[in-house]
């Protein structure tokens, strides 16, 4: 088994990565976080599981990073995945695994947020010779084909000598992302949820010989948890689009590097045959936000007066020990782990970390 040093990975020991994710027939984890406390669970989720994880940011999760406060909205969004990717860079190697540095969906109006990002990578590769993260994702599928074709490989052409990988989108896939609401239309003809085999070959085409990239398809996944039922999982979409980039371009059975997006509340046995088909990533938001605000909302209604009173006004009991944030936050943390833990078991990468010892 290749084995990587532990910490963040870029380029060619990102494509071991994703290679032995493949070749295992396991995924890895993308955790959408937003604050240092949400960053270090997911790290001791992963040393805990010996699992290697993809840690992300949305924009407006890089927003909240660097505080709302902050005036400049853009600034912050930049700064924020900057501060936020420097401290995974300063604490991933000494949780013992290796680390996926990701920033999420970007649509048209973000790619300006891409670009800074790209403008510090640029300037952080000069200094380490080796890039501030591991790849970012463009997402322009509600865009024309030839629009979000043009963009994608105008973008991997920067990341390319940054040894950066792309992660782009095809399809729509429905639901609500960061900053995007979309309502879903329950009686819509749900064929746009569908990504056409032939349109993930020409993205193919038109972007492999430029650099490396993946490929977030739409087989009927939504984004946020809404009723089961409305939409149809269909994987065999992925394996359709393996097969046929396999066979036109000579490439092996999985040529792909696929990502599932809108994961959180869909069957186990569908995810299990996604990822046989070349899924190395899937995307974990909704549950784990769900996880982490449930842990303090119990503790908050098991614990009512010490967050009304800084000492009990009958029993002159002081309730700093309850109050003080560290108090449920780390609670907030643990169950944030323990809902990791799940997900590693049903991807499959439980004890499968490369990283050195
Ligand atoms: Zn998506």
């Amino acid at each position: 088994m290749a084995q990587l040093k532990p910490g963040v990975v870029t380029g060619k020991d990102y494509l071991t990565l994703v290679a032995a994710a493949k070749a295992g027939g396991y995924a890895l984890p993308a955790v959408n976080v937003a604050s240092s406390s949400t960053i270090n669970a997911v790290l001791e989720a992963a040393a805990k599981n010996n699992a290697d994880v993809i840690i992300q940011l949305s924009n407006g999760g890089a927003q909240f990073y660097a505080g709302q406060g902050l005036k400049d909205g853009f600034k912050a969004k930049v700064l924020g995945a900057v501060a936020a990717a420097y401290h995974v860079h300063l604490l991933a190697e000494h949780y013992g695994i290796c680390v996926v540095l990701h920033t999420d969906h970007a649509n048209k109006s973000l790619i300006p947020w891409v670009d800074a990002l790209l403008d510090h990578g640029e300037a952080y590769f000069k200094q380490h010779g080796k890039p501030l993260f591991s790849s970012h994702m463009l997402d322009l599928s509600e865009e024309s084909m030839e629009f979000n074709l043009n963009e994608c490989a105008r973008v991997l052409q920067r990341m390319a000598p940054l040894d950066m990988s792309l992660e782009i989108e095809l399809g729509v896939t429905g639901g609500e992302e960061d900053g995007i609401g979309k309502e879903m239309d329950e009686s819509a003809d749900n064929s746009h949820l569908y990504t056409q085999p032939e349109d993930v070959l020409q993205a193919y085409d038109r972007l492999s010989p430029i650099g490396h990239f993946s490929v977030a398809a739409s087989f009927g996944n939504v984004h946020g948890v809404y009723k089961p039922g409305n939409v149809q999982l269909r994987p065999e979409i992925l394996k359709n689009s393996q097969a046929l980039v396999g066979k036109q371009h000579n490439a092996g059975a999985k040529p792909l590097n696929l990502v599932f997006h809108g994961g959180s509340g869909s069957e186990k046995e569908k995810i299990t045959e996604a990822v046989g088909y070349g899924v190395f990533k899937m995307n974990i938001d909704t549950d784990l936000q769900f996880a982490y605000s449930e842990a303090i909302g119990k503790f908050v209604s098991q614990n009512p007066k010490a967050f009304l009173y800084q000492v009990d006004p009958e029993t002159d009991k002081p309730y700093k020990k309850f109050y003080d944030p560290r108090k449920y936050l780390r609670l907030a943390e643990e169950n944030m782990v323990a809902r990791l833990n799940e997900a590693f078991q049903d991807l499959g990468s439980k004890g499968k970390s490369l990283a050195t010892a």
